[in-house]
């Protein structure tokens, strides 16, 4: 079940159903038990998955979250109140907990949605304010030394994917635990998960040039494999995000269209509720085109749509 990765560090694979399917979650050993970072959803099999690693006797000193996406901070609270575990949060996880415990996060996606070209979210989704529903151990924040196991790493605040998303990095052993921020082979999205307008993606590119302050050998991410050359890895991503920038940038030449619309053109897909990542990954694109004065925007009966100028 649990692979070692790199010295005191193991990783879990938990499964789930929905979204990514499946989270790598940390496990780092120490004197008095692991640190676990991450959870999985709040799900049967996330739970199953973590229910057989607990089965076997091992002790679990805290949880720690990189950022409070679902399939991150899911199964938190149950660690908390079942498990018996402390779980420690930054102090921006902890505002965003408090903002998503109130139900009303699924409207607000929904407008944003709607003001953008789209048709609405599906009735289906879940609304997930019981997740948030509890109160943090104790808070981290930016720069602190926190303990994970019986080693000191450093928090570094990395928004983008997430406006609460936090690295933490060991300076000796070059380990940098690094969350959702890069993934070794698709890049992250950027969205606006929280369901208000802001200039994520500036946050991102910011993010990402602090990740190169910090040489690693071996950086472990949420999902998928390790990523062992951390600053090519970097390149690949703004390069990546570039080339994708270009194409929202085309699409919108002498014609103003909808997030949505251009998402369709991009992506090929006119289903937002089985696409709203590639939505939000455009709709962030053009926001940020509208920041660096590439694209206006235009808004007619309450609808958004952006034009290249
Ligand atoms: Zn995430």
């Amino acid at each position: 079940m649990l692979t070692n990765v790199t010295g005191n560090i193991h990783k879990l694979v938990i499964q789930f159903p929905d979204g990514m399917g499946e989270v790598n979650c940390y496990l780092i050993e120490g004197k008095h038990g692991y640190t676990v970072i991450d959870t999985g959803t709040d799900s049967k099999e996330a739970k199953d998955g973590w229910e057989k690693v607990l089965a076997s006797g091992i002790a679990i000193e805290k949880v720690v979250l990189t950022h409070a996406h679902q399939d991150h901070i899911g199964l938190a609270k149950w660690f908390q109140q079942d498990v018996g575990v402390p779980v420690i949060v930054s102090d921006l996880s902890y505002e965003e907990m408090k903002k998503n415990r109130v139900s009303g996060l699924k409207d607000r996606l929904n407008q944003l949605v709607i003001k953008h070209g789209g048709q609405g979210l599906s009735d289906h989704m879940k609304d997930e304010a019981s997740i948030y529903d509890f109160e943090p151990d104790g808070l981290f924040e930016n720069n602190q030394e926190i303990q994970l196991g019986d080693d000191f790493y450093q928090a570094i605040w990395t928004p983008g994917h997430a406006p609460d998303h936090f690295c933490f990095y060991h300076k000796e052993k070059k380990v940098m635990i690094i969350g959702d921020h890069m993934l070794k082979d698709i890049n992250p999205v950027i969205g606006l998960w929280s369901g208000e307008e802001q200039n994520v993606l500036k946050d991102y590119f910011a993010s990402l040039q602090v990740i190169k302050k910090y040489p690693s050998d071996i950086a472990l991410p949420g999902h998928g494999d390790p990523i062992l050359h951390l600053n090519d890895r970097v390149e690949e991503i703004k390069h990546k995000h570039e080339h994708r920038l270009e194409q929202v940038l085309a699409s919108v030449k002498d014609k103003a269209k909808t997030a949505n619309d251009v998402c369709y053109e991009i992506y090929g897909t006119v289903n937002i509720i089985l696409n709203l990542s590639s939505f939000m990954a455009t709709l962030t694109r053009l926001l940020y085109l509208e920041s660096i004065g590439k694209v206006v925007r235009k808004e007619v009966n309450g609808k958004v749509s952006f034009e290249s100028c």
